[in-house]
This record gives structure tokens, C-alpha cells and sequence, in this order.
């Protein structure tokens, strides 16, 4: 028996992911990767939730697995990194006024200050209204969005980081933020891997 606490995500934020994930791969192939992560239970998109309803790491944790069965390990990180993307859409419908993120105010914020307070911002959303803790820590040149408990590989293990929906969520959130410029970002540590956290570093100089 697993006596470790349970850790969530509201439904509220549950329902992005799964919304996000019919978008990326139709609503059939999403009811093979719910049915392969064993939760045919959310192959409604949790419509018919409660908002009292929430997601349990175990369960964000055994979809991001079950795409890489899906898919291979390759494939399925990939597919993973473009729902993040798309969470992103959906994130902002759901929590984007309420956070200021839409608005005039901080759509008129210098560049610099839009990524900093966006990022702050990000990070307090996970924080306040899930059990996913987020540090952010900034350099000259970097953000570290450190995931100090991780739903994505929550009680996994992998040979390289394997928290491609945050990658993707956080390339989508620079994407827009800053109007349209690509900024490196990578996975560099992982819980999964045996890390203390799941490390992505945001390099603040665009590619374009
Ligand atoms: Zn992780």
C-alpha cells in the first residue's frame, strides 16, 4: 500500500490537459492513451465533473506514461511537449483574467518585465491552487522553473527528463508573452532521474 500523501490539480486545471490533449490527438486517440493509462474514466474530458472533482498526480503522472507507450518514447514526449503547448490556450481561458495575464496593463509591460512578472505569475498559479510547487530562481541570462513536487513524473522513473508538458506549456507561455520570439528552453534535471527537482531552463535570449 502507498501511504505517501495525495497530491492534486483541481479539475479545473485537470480538464486543460485533457482538452489539450484532444486538440494535439482527436478524441479517439485520446480514449486509447486514457484507456492504456488505466483512467477510461476521464474519456467524457471531465464535462460532466464536478468543480469539486480533482486529478491526482498519480493520475497526470500515468498519462504522460502512457503516450510513451502510445507512441514509443520519442513520439510520445513529443506529442506531450505540443499538449503543453496547447494547455497554454486553454490555461489563459480558464485563469487568464483572474491572473491579470490578458490584460492591458501587463500586455503594455516592457518585454523583460512581461517575462518576469509572467513567469512569477505562472508560478503562483501552480502554487496557490495545486499541490505542484514551483521555485522560480533568475539569473542575467536564465529562469530556473524549478518543479520541487512534480505531478508530471510523479513516482517515476526515467533515463532522461521526461516532463515535456511543462516544457511545452512554458515555450507557448514565452511565445506569447513576448509577442511571438522563440527562447531555448530545456528539461535539465527531472525528479524521474533521480534529481531533487525537474529543472527547465528558460535562456532569455530569443532565437530570433
Ligand atoms: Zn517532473
Amino acid at each position: 500500500m502507498n501511504s505517501a500523501p495525495n497530491y492534486f490539480y483541481p479539475f479545473r486545471m485537470g480538464r486543460i490537459i485533457l482538452l489539450a490533449m484532444e486538440e494535439v490527438l482527436g478524441q479517439s486517440e485520446v480514449n486509447t492513451v486514457l484507456n492504456l493509462a488505466h483512467l477510461p474514466n476521464y474519456i467524457d474530458r471531465g464535462l460532466a465533473y464536478n468543480q469539486d472533482q480533482k486529478l491526482p498526480f498519480e493520475h497526470i503522472s500515468r498519462i504522460q506514461t502512457a503516450f510513451e507507450l502510445s507512441y514509443g518514447p520519442k513520439a510520445g514526449r513529443g506529442l506531450v511537449l505540443r499538449v503543453g503547448r496547447v494547455c497554454l490556450k486553454y490555461g489563459l481561458r480558464a485563469y487568464g483574467s483572474e491572473l491579470g495575464m490578458t490584460s492591458l496593463a501587463f500586455r503594455l509591460l516592457p518585454l523583460p518585465s512581461r517575462i518576469k512578472v509572467g513567469s512569477e505569475t505562472l508560478a503562483g498559479l501552480f502554487n496557490h491552487f495545486t499541490d505542484q510547487r514551483v521555485r522560480l530562481e533568475v539569473d542575467e541570462e536564465h529562469i530556473y522553473w524549478h518543479i520541487e513536487r512534480c505531478p508530471l513524473c510523479w513516482e517515476r522513473q526515467a533515463d532522461s527528463p521526461c516532463c515535456t508538458l511543462a516544457v511545452g506549456l512554458l515555450q507557448e507561455a514565452l511565445y506569447w508573452v513576448s509577442g511571438g520570439k522563440y527562447f531555448p528552453i530545456e528539461e535539465n534535471t527531472c525528479i524521474a532521474c533521480g534529481d531533487s527537482a525537474c529543472t527547465i531552463v528558460i535562456d532569455l535570449t530569443p532565437l530570433s
